[in-house]
């Protein structure tokens, strides 16, 4: 066998790469009074803004709704992992769209012959504590709340039987100010809005208007419902998953590949342009410029950066390949920014250090798997051990989450799939960290002093005016804390 073009390694030039750990930023002259000033807004993609530049990952041990909900709030966004079946991914993004909105269009009803059964699934099913009533004519004849259901044992008596008919409603056009007065004076707590000819065109409830109140800050679309991306592979059946999503009001359409660089993944981006409109396109992950640079050629709106840098990640183990972090972040970053086109950092953040360091390199926001993984809101079970609490995650391309998804395919699976099956991920336990709000706040907080001690009044003045020093050994020693004993 003969060989061509094969070069000596010249270890004078083979590139360095950085990650999180082999550098600091050097503290600048700072007029910034309180970190409360700067301003942490950025661009996920081409046109959605975020405050917070926070991204759940995209992990099924991460985001689904409940964590989608909590973090939009806050000002980032969550994306839906996508190892669900298209149903289930459709509604947990209904969810997170019907949780609050200016007004929820198609609020859920129930005919009035519909039993207190039905209702309580209702309920259960869509989280909801009050549910619209009505007739065989499509006209709206009363409501029921979990109030009316106290003492209600008889599963089959009918919705009409047990429903309140004496109902308030406001015309179409109604603000939430006045909405908020009419809450206030008649002692209610759901709106609906019905046109001239008495159709119910929307609800307004008093929560949303708290919930308006309570998170100034939330990530909201134009109709005021939070915002929500969704993750999708590249197999055929992929494109109608994306329309459906998009049908339940997706922001973004994340394609999920781990090796963003292929032409599967340029083929489906140009597949989603033709096919889909008034959504994001994102794509990743890669983790060079070029990658960067071949994903926006096929038009997406935003890109995912990180091979292999995952806490829960064994590619560059496995396979031998990736690009440190900090180096594959601004790398990417350096072509996209001629663009425009913002770039995700996905992968191995621990603290709100690294989450500075990721935007000092070119980032726009962070995704975030494992730091998540371990609160209240993600899907992942807990674990209770003598030493505490815990909660379990897994890499998407882990054994368990390939005999998961293989089995939801076919009843039985095939051992020849287990045996040549290559994880390029690992299950692992993180510590229960309580909720996630608790957890953003911190980091975002962190990331403020990051600002503050840059000089640096936004994240563009962060990525325009920071200088990176690299560290040694000794200086990353003393980074953390040394020479004492740390108390619990
Ligand atoms: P973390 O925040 O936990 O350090 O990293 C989360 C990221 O790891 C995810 O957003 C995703 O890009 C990546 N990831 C998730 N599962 C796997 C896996 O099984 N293998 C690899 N190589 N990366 C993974």
């Amino acid at each position: 066998m003969q060989y061509f073009g094969l070069h000596e390694i010249d270890a004078k030039n083979v590139r360095v790469g950085l990650t999180f750990d082999d550098v600091l930023l050097v503290p600048k002259r700072s007029d910034i009074k309180s970190r409360k000033n700067v301003n942490t807004k950025t661009m996920l993609s081409r046109n959605i803004e975020l405050n917070i530049p926070i991204v759940s990952a995209n992990m099924d041990t991460v985001t689904e709704s409940e964590m989608a909900i909590t973090i939009a709030r806050l000002g980032g966004i969550g994306i839906v992992h996508r190892f669900l079946t298209q149903n289930q991914q459709v509604s947990e993004v209904l969810k997170v769209k019907r949780s609050e909105g200016i007004m929820i269009e198609q609020p859920i009803t129930i005919n009035s012959t519909g039993t207190v059964y039905q209702v309580k699934e209702l309920m259960r099913n869509n989280k909801i504590g009050g549910i619209l009533v009505k007739n065989d004519n499509d006209k709206l004849i009363g409501i029921i709340t979990k109030r009316d259901l106290f003492f209600e044992y008889d599963d089959k008596k009918p919705v009409k039987d047990i429903m309140s008919k004496d109902l308030i409603t406001a015309p179409d056009g109604t603000t939430l100010d006045e909405a908020k007065k009419i809450f206030i004076d008649n002692k209610i707590e759901k709106l609906p809005i019905v046109n001239s000819e008495g159709n119910l065109i929307g609800l307004i409830t008093s929560k949303d208007i708290d919930k308006r109140e309570r998170f100034p800050i939330a990530s909201k679309d134009n109709k005021g419902r939070l915002m929500v991306g969704a993750a999708i592979g590249v197999k055929d059946n992929d494109l109608d998953r994306a329309q459906a999503l998009c049908e339940a009001g997706a922001d973004a359409i994340v394609v999920d590949i781990a090796h963003g660089h292929s032409d599967l993944a340029i083929d489906m981006i140009t597949k989603l342009r033709k096919h889909l409109d008034g959504v994001d396109i994102i794509a990743g992950n890669v983790a060079t410029s070029k990658g960067a640079e071949d994903l926006i050629k096929a038009d997406v709106d935003g890109i995912k950066i990180g091979v292999g840098s995952g806490s829960i990640c064994i590619t560059r183990i496995v396979t031998g390949t990736g690009v440190p972090q900090l180096t594959a972040i601004n790398d990417a970053a350096i072509i996209a920014q001629k663009h425009n086109i913002p770039v995700i950092a996905d992968g191995g953040i621990r603290t709100s250090g690294d989450i500075t360091k990721a935007i000092a390199a070119g980032s726009s926001s962070i995704m975030i798997g494992s730091l998540l993984a371990g609160t209240d809101e993600s899907p992942g079970i807990t674990i209770m051990r003598p030493n505490g609490k815990f909660k379990m995650t897994r890499g998407m391309a882990s054994l368990s989450a390939a005999v998961e998804r293989k089995s939801k395919e076919s009843k039985s699976v095939d051992e020849n799939y287990l045996l040549d099956y290559v994880p390029e991920g690992v299950e692992a336990m993180v510590p229960h960290r309580g909720q996630a709000t608790d957890v953003i706040n911190k980091l975002v907080g962190g990331l403020r002093s990051g600002l503050s001690y840059s000089g640096a009044h936004n994240l563009n003045e962060l990525r325009d005016n920071s200088e990176f020093i690299r560290i040694t050994e000794a200086g990353k020693a003393e980074s953390g804390p040394h020479d004492v004993n740390i108390l619990d």
